[in-house]
């Protein structure tokens, strides 16, 4: 994949699209969050798979270094054992967090219910707190380990637990406000590609040179496809500003 620069003016390119009109489903908030909310829940379902054997990775960590069971046929100490599970624990964590975000970004919580948003917006966090503290308290707390064991397991699973806060945490959020607001500003039609995840208000955008085939709406139907933010070259060009914005990650396919 390429790496995309990042320029306050993007390049524009006159390239053949062939678009396709959408029609936006829902005529008013409720039935928007309805249908976002529906394409967010196949991400929340997954994310939250993915926690629950992050943490049955954590419980096989534990035992292994509290020594209640082995794995035979690795032929390590059970403290590395139980390093390799911390591992996988994190691997399962940090992919389950993306879809959480994901799921957040397509369907924001409102920021009225101040609790309600935070905790949305935060549940990745607290994850990866449960999924590494209780560790870190049975392997220090515990009679029978030496204390070369602990120290390993307790770094381990302490540098687990850091990778897996700064990759819990959304560090743009999105508010069913923002979405509301962004379509009372942008009224013409907007452009998206069905990978991407944001929308353009220009068809000529530098972002859109790769992606032949594009969607045209209205900014309820690209929240609808699950495009909610505006890229930010185009709102750059527009000098549109307090509207959700976000770096674009397109031109891979389509
Ligand atoms: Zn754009």
């Amino acid at each position: 994949m390429a790496t995309k620069k990042t320029e306050t003016t993007p390049p524009t390119r006159r390239v053949e699209h062939t678009i396709t009109h959408v029609e936006a489903q829902s005529t008013n908030q409720q039935e928007l969050q309805h249908i976002t909310k529906g394409n967010a829940t196949p991400y929340r379902i997954l994310a939250i798979v993915l926690w629950v054997l992050a943490l049955g990775c954590e419980v096989a960590a534990i035992l292994l270094f509290l020594g209640k069971f082995t794995i035979p046929f690795l032929k390590i100490p059970n403290v590395w054992q139980a390093v390799i599970f911390l591992a996988l624990d994190l691997i399962l964590l940090i992919i389950g967090s993306q879809m959480w975000k994901k799921a957040n970004h397509m369907d924001p919580a409102s920021k009225k219910n101040k609790l309600a948003f935070w905790l949305q917006n935060n549940l990745g966090v607290i994850v990866a707190a449960v999924a590494f503290i209780p560790f870190i308290i049975i392997a220090l707390t515990d009679k029978n380990a030496s204390k070369q064991d602990k120290t390993i397991a307790a770094i381990a699973a302490a540098v687990a637990l850091a990778i897996g806060v700064l990759t819990g945490i959304d560090y743009n959020p999105v508010s069913q406000e923002d979405l509301q607001e962004a379509q009372q500003v942008i009224t013409q039609d907007v452009y998206w590609t069905a990978g991407g995840r944001v929308y353009h208000t220009h068809e000529d955008c530098g972002a859109l040179a790769n992606s032949p085939m594009l969607a045209e709406g209205s900014v309820t139907a690209a929240i609808e496809a699950g495009k909610t933010r505006l890229c930010k070259f185009c709102a750059n060009k527009d000098g549109i500003e307090n509207v959700v914005t976000d770096e674009v990650l397109e031109n891979a396919a389509d």
